[in-house]
């Protein structure tokens, strides 16, 4: 039996046919991880996998036909926004549709057992957009409609969402609140855009305790991160058994990202793959689908989608950028003891 690591990436030119000018969430963030890659003499490494466009009937997962028939009007009409941040154009819908499709692509390789991990760069992103309305740079919630083609498509019964993209998820969230075969964790500043994933909100219903929401200062580190990691989402995972790894992928809990306030370095996201490696490694064969989120300092996001894919990938080349310190806050400790407090109820894993 070959032992060898397979990882994949979708990329697709048409991702930037979504034209949002100055925007922060433009065209240029994918030409620039693309360009990093190929710099880095890694893209031969890496089986690139071609998307389709996601159907009416998947969008529809997540989304109501009302709202999916709004966005695929407006764009057709020339509009150019959805609200005050979330642009469109003429082609933003079918991008869209090609987002969401290759979400739904980048299981179907994971889950074939044809590839171990994908990284799906795909644009717009997807994790604020709610059933019925695009929100914060999002058209249609991608993760949402991975996940539930996931369960549709392979029956899955536990799928881990990780949400590391610095704003709460809160489409995401929405979406799956009520349902427990997605185990939905979220890493965010607090406060910051949009304003949900409070400690309180855990899920309800069959969903409820599937829901856990970290809400972080600004200034977080990689080690407060991994500390978060190793006491609340391992032990979670020791329990869940999560069938699929999924993250949200966004890069904007950087350092350098010009649109919040946390400090976390490049080599911070080597690390917090190296823990969904180890997730996916004890419980589900290694299978990791990684969704592009936000990100826009553009050499932050090459460095550390680098990063991601050296350490899935298994290279062992020299990581980029800095490694952090190496310290704790006493913050970091009293946040992970109320989310323990919050939620030891349905995971008693989290009391020691
Ligand atoms: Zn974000």
């Amino acid at each position: 039996m070959s032992s060898e690591i397979r990882t994949g990436i979708i990329y697709d030119d048409r991702y930037l046919l979504h034209e949002t000018g100055m925007h922060p969430e433009k065209k240029e963030r994918l030409n620039a991880i693309m360009s990093f890659l190929e710099k880095k003499g890694v893209l031969e490494k890496l089986e690139r996998v071609e998307p389709r466009k996601a159907s009416v009937e998947e969008i529809e997962y997540a989304h109501t036909r009302k709202y999916i028939e709004e966005v695929e009007n407006y764009c057709a009409k020339g509009y150019n926004a959805l609200d005050l941040d979330t642009l469109i154009c003429t082609q933003s819908y079918d991008t869209a549709l090609l987002a969401a499709g290759g979400s739904i692509t980048a299981v179907d390789k994971v889950m074939k057992d044809e590839l171990d991990h994908v990284f799906a760069f795909v644009r717009p992103p997807g994790h604020h957009a709610e059933p019925s309305r695009g929100m914060g740079f999002c058209l249609f919630n991608n993760a949402a409609i991975a996940a539930y083609h996931a369960m549709k498509a392979y029956n899955l019964e536990r799928i881990l969402i990780y949400d590391w993209d610095v704003h709460h998820g809160n489409g995401t969230q929405l979406m799956l609140y009520h349902d427990p075969r997605a185990l939905y964790l979220s890493t965010h500043q607090s406060p910051a855009y949009p304003g949900t994933g409070s400690i309180e909100e855990i899920g309800a219903g069959k969903g409820e305790g599937y829901t856990v929401n970290v809400p972080l200062s600004g200034g977080t580190s990689n080690k407060d991160l991994e500390t978060i990691l190793r006491e609340i989402l391992v032990p979670i995972c020791d329990e869940y058994k999560p069938q699929l790894v999924m993250v949200s992928a966004g890069h904007d809990a950087h350092e350098n990202d010009p649109l919040a306030g946390m400090a976390l370095t490049s080599q911070g996201y080597g690390m917090m793959a190296g823990i969904m490696k180890e997730i996916a490694d004890e419980h589900c064969d290694g299978k990791i689908v990684l969704l592009l989120e936000g990100g826009y300092n553009l050499n932050a996001l090459s460095e550390s989608v680098f990063n991601v894919l050296n350490t899935l990938a298994g290279w062992d080349m020299e990581p980029e950028g800095k490694p952090g310190d190496d310290h704790v806050r006493d913050s970091t400790w009293s946040r992970i003891n109320t989310v323990k407090d919050k939620l030891k109820e349905y995971w008693p894993v989290l009391v020691k």
